[in-house]
């Protein structure tokens, strides 16, 4: 998962990308308004954690842009603390949740993967999807019960693929959602992923499909009993 932070203290915006760095998100900063608001049009992000004290555009103005935009991404405004007028129209203008300066670090992680979850559609940390199971908290993957032996990589690609489980997801899209700014990922490396992570499926009737020209989808095999049905048809 991609999170976007938008904070104009380097020591504060160091600090909480660190720990979610550390806690399995890729991170990027921007530290200005009008530099976030661009962010936000050029890609979609799986959560904006935005200061409303930003340089030349208040973080109100981008959130308010980003809502009229029609945009869902899960919104965390960082608030000064005796700023309630400020909380209150940051909740009004579509804001999922605040927390006000100074705050605990581990409080923070912990919003962050309530709102992430709540965006995956999950009330509870683990999302399944038949034989499939996620913990979002703990970080760890299992297939028939049994636990996956999976990269950093493998596990945020099966949080993309599984977020959107029966849904194409592009190659654009996993490289929008799993990584940096900067980092030099290519089509081929996200067909490296995706070829270790459909082996460590094998055991399941799970699949990802490959749509050609499209991208990928997870979704459950048919019948495995029909060797000639579609799913030995599509496998590459
Ligand atoms: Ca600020």
């Amino acid at each position: 998962m991609h999170i976007l932070i938008a904070e104009d203290d380097p020591v504060l915006a160091d600090g909480l990308s660190r720990s979610l760095r550390a806690a399995g998100y890729a991170v990027d900063i921007v530290t200005e308004g009008e530099q976030t608001d661009s962010a936000l049009l050029a890609q979609s992000f799986d959560l904006l954690i935005l200061d409303l004290g930003l340089p030349r555009l208040s973080g109100l103005e981008v959130l308010r842009r980003l809502r009229a935009r029609g945009a869902k991404m899960p919104v965390l405004i960082l608030t000064a603390a005796d700023s309630v007028d400020s909380r209150v129209r940051g909740l009004d203008l579509g804001a999922d949740d605040y927390m006000a300066k100074p705050f605990a670090l581990s409080e923070l992680e912990a919003r962050v993967r309530a709102l992430t979850r709540r965006a995956l559609g999950a009330n509870q940390s683990v999302i399944r999807h038949g034989p499939l199971a996620l913990d979002l908290a703990g970080r760890v993957a299992s297939l028939n019960e049994q636990p996956l032996d999976l990269s950093a990589r493998e596990l945020g690609l099966l949080g993309i693929l599984l977020q959107r489980a029966g849904r194409v997801v592009s190659k654009e899209q996993l490289v929008d959602h799993l990584c940096e700014w900067g980092e030099e990922v290519s089509n081929n490396a996200i067909e490296v992923y995706v070829h270790r992570l459909r082996k460590k499926l094998e055991a399941g009737d799970i699949r990802i499909a490959t749509i050609r020209g499209l991208g990928y989808c997870l979704e459950r095999a048919p019948d495995a009993a029909d060797p000639a049905g579609p799913a030995a048809a599509a496998r590459p």
